[in-house]
Formats: C-alpha cells, structure tokens, sequence
C-alpha cells in the first residue's frame, strides 16, 4: 500500500539512487537510535501519504471559494475538511490552517493584532521563550520592542507577580504565554485576567502542548487567548506545518494576515496532512496515547531525579522535561553530544538564568512506537550511566539499537 511506497521511495530509487540512499539512511536513524527531542514526532502512514500525494503540485492562493487561481475546487475540499476538524477539536469559533510553520503562524498572529514598534510581553529567550518572542536574531525582536518575564529561580514556575508588574509599567499591547522548553501548564485565565487589566491582546503560543490538548491532558488556551499559535508537527503527530484559532471576530484579520501579508500560496498536501492529522488527533486511541505520553514523561523525569539529575520543577505536566546534569558532571552541550554517540538524541537548552547547561527531552516519539514506563526507566539509567562513565557510548549505543528495533516506528 502507500506506506511502502512512501516509505521506502521505490520511484526515488530507479530514478536517483544517490538521493534515495540518504532518505533510507535518515529513515535508518530514526528507527535505530531514540528519538527524545521533545518537538519531534512520527507521523502516521496516512499522514506522510498524503504529504507525498499530487495535491502538492496544486497552486491555491487565496481561500476555499474565494481563490485567485483555477482549478481549486477539489483542494477546496481539503481545506475545508481540516478547518472543519481543527474548529471542532479545539471548540474553536475560526482555524486558519493555512500557515507554514509555528513561525509563520506566530508571525500572522502579530500582523493581525500589533504595528511595528508596538510592545509586546513574553517569557524571556533564556527562561523558554522561541525566537519569534523577541530574539534580536528574529524578526520579533527587530520590529517589536519585547520586555521579557522569567520564571522563579527556586521554583522554576513563571513568576506571576513579575508577569503583572512588567504589564502595569510597559503596558504592552500584547502578552504572549507558551515555551519551548516549560514542563507545566500555564495558567491562562491569569494571563487573561492581566491582558484585560491592561487592555492588551493575549496570544497562546501553543506549540508544544496542543497536541496534548487534543487528547484532553492539558487544559486549552482556546477560551482564554485572542489568538492562538500553534504546529502540527510536535505531540499532535501531523506534518509540519502551523495553525492559528481565533474567535469569530478576530478572523478576517487573521486570514488576511497569513494569505496575502506574509505567506503566498497555501501548501495544499500539506493542508491536506493537517485534516488527517486532525481526524487522528479527535479519536479515543489518540486521547491514550497522549495519556501515555504525559505518564512517560512523568516516569522519565522520576528516573532521572532518582539518577541524580536536578529536574526543573520537579517533574512535568507535560511531554517535557527539562534537567541539569551538572550533579553527573557534565553541561548540557557535553551530555548532548555524548549522548548523541550512544544513539539517545535530544537537545540541550536553557536553564532558569542560564544558557545550555541544561537537557531538554520530550516522550512524544519514542510513546508513538509504544515504548512505555518499562523502557522510560531503561533509558534513564542508561542516560545517566553514560554521563556518569560507567558505560561507554559505543556500548550503550547497542542497548539503544536492540530497543529501538523492539518498536519500530514504521513496519517494515
Ligand atoms: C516549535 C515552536 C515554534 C515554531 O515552530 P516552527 O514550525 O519551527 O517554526 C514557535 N513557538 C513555540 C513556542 C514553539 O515551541
């Protein structure tokens, strides 16, 4: 059927064996080694079926109904099926799904609600906040003047007093809530209450949990937030690819802010992917299946603590966590790539006040091939043995290699 030949890329082969090697080495790595990247993800066959399907060579400007080019109305269809199923998973009144990236729909967001030199509040770069919250790299940080909130040094907890203090002085004209790297919910009926007290926008950054609250274990930004941003590329397990959810009133100007502000034409596969995703996503099978990622990580982050590691917060309400293993002796950036040799993939990150020093690991991937509590505590002691120096990555990259082939991302 299409998984073999999506997968295996038979057309790619007889026609560029060079280029077909590396998409079978890429598909090797991923089914050999262990994926706790926390953005990552393996999407269903159906999903990468219909990424790879004819529906991309179609050129759609514009809306279902209203576009600027022929031949639309079948890709009509599409979009309309998957804003159909992203407005009632998340008991949202509007979904634009036509955005490229969590970026661009972070991007679209601002265009839609903020002029350039507007101020916007947001967590810090170094306590979680993306790129696009204010990175003097980004174009956040160029054309937005952001004043940063961070979290409690002790606690690790977002520091609601400092969120409202910093709203009653800079009067921001936008608060943003959402993290790359936050184990916990965010409490957004106090964002909310703080966004009315000073007359600004609330906008959920929400790419890393929506996919979590699809599957009802984390609680929805959607009845507290003006707009919400998001990928579908992370827990939710559909191509990359963004969303925006906004309420009734906020949706010409959002739509208008994605096509034809800042994106051209829509990409209709991957539209296309998104419904399917979404379809997935509104099933009671998905709904365990982010039970299990929450259990995972919460396992996982236990057995890291016991192995001595320092876990931020305490633990995780989420798929993330985040731990400093200085107690082991090493930094983020050396554990990262020591690890990397024993086939454990994550990333290094920021720790409260602190670049790189910390390990930022996510359970949505390795929760998709089945993995459970068993092998969490398994790869925590493995992890940890690594850093300590009681096992060589060489040989743990064998243990990784004979678990990773117990639960294979795809068959075979
Ligand atoms: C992942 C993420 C993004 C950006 O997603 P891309 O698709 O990589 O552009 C934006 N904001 C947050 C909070 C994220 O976690």
């Amino acid at each position: 059927m299409a998984v073999g030949h999506v997968l295996e890329g038979d057309a790619v082969r007889r026609q560029d064996p060079e280029l077909a090697d590396v998409l079978l080495a890429e598909r090797e790595r991923q089914s050999s080694t262990l994926q706790l990247i926390a953005a990552e993800n393996f999407m269903s066959p159906a999903v990468l079926a219909a990424l790879a399907s004819p529906s991309a060579n179609k050129y759609a400007e514009g809306y279902p109904g209203n576009r600027y080019h022929g031949g639309c109305e079948v890709v009509d269809l599409a979009e309309r099926l998957a804003v159909e199923r992203a407005t009632a998973l998340f008991g949202a009144e509007h979904a634009n799904v036509q955005a490229h990236s969590g970026s661009s729909a972070v991007l679209a967001a601002y265009a839609a609600l903020l002029r350039p030199g507007d101020t916007v509040l947001a967590l810090g770069l170094h306590y979680g906040g993306h790129l696009t919250h204010g990175s003097p790299a980004n174009f956040s940080g160029r054309w937005f003047d952001f004043v940063g909130y961070g979290v409690d040094a002790e606690s690790g907890l977002v520091d609601h007093d400092q969120v409202r203090a910093l709203a009653r002085n800079h009067r921001p004209k936008a608060i943003v809530c959402g993290s790359i790297a936050y184990p916990r919910h965010l409490d957004h009926a106090f964002f909310r209450e703080v966004a009315d007290e000073v007359g600004a926008y609330l906008i959920a950054d929400a790419a890393h949990p929506i996919g979590l609250v699809a599957g009802g274990v984390a609680p929805s930004p959607v009845p507290y937030a003006d707009i919400v941003c998001a990928t579908t590329h992370k827990v939710l397990r559909g191509p990359r690819g963004g969303m925006i959810l906004c309420g009734a009133e906020l949706a010409e100007r959002v739509d208008r802010a994605v096509f034809p502000f800042t994106q051209g034409g829509a990409q209709m596969n991957a539209v296309a992917a998104k419904a399917v995703a979404f379809g997935e996503a509104a099933t009671p099978a998905f709904a365990a299946y982010a039970h299990r990622v929450v259990a995972n990580a919460r396992t996982l982050a236990a057995a890291l603590a016991a192995e001595g590691l320092i876990v931020v917060t305490g633990g995780t309400d989420t798929h993330l966590v985040v731990a400093d293993p200085a107690p082991l002796g090493v930094d983020g950036r050396t554990a990262r790539g020591r690890l990397a040799a024993a086939g454990i993939v994550l990333d290094c990150c920021a720790l409260p006040h602190d670049d790189d020093r910390g390990l930022r690991l996510g359970t949505a991937a390795v929760t998709t091939q089945g993995m459970g509590v068993r092998e969490m505590k398994f790869v925590a002691g493995l992890l940890a043995s690594v850093l300590r120096g009681g096992t060589e990555p060489a040989r743990a990259r064998e243990d990784v290699r004979e678990l990773a082939a117990a639960f294979p991302p795809y068959p075979r």
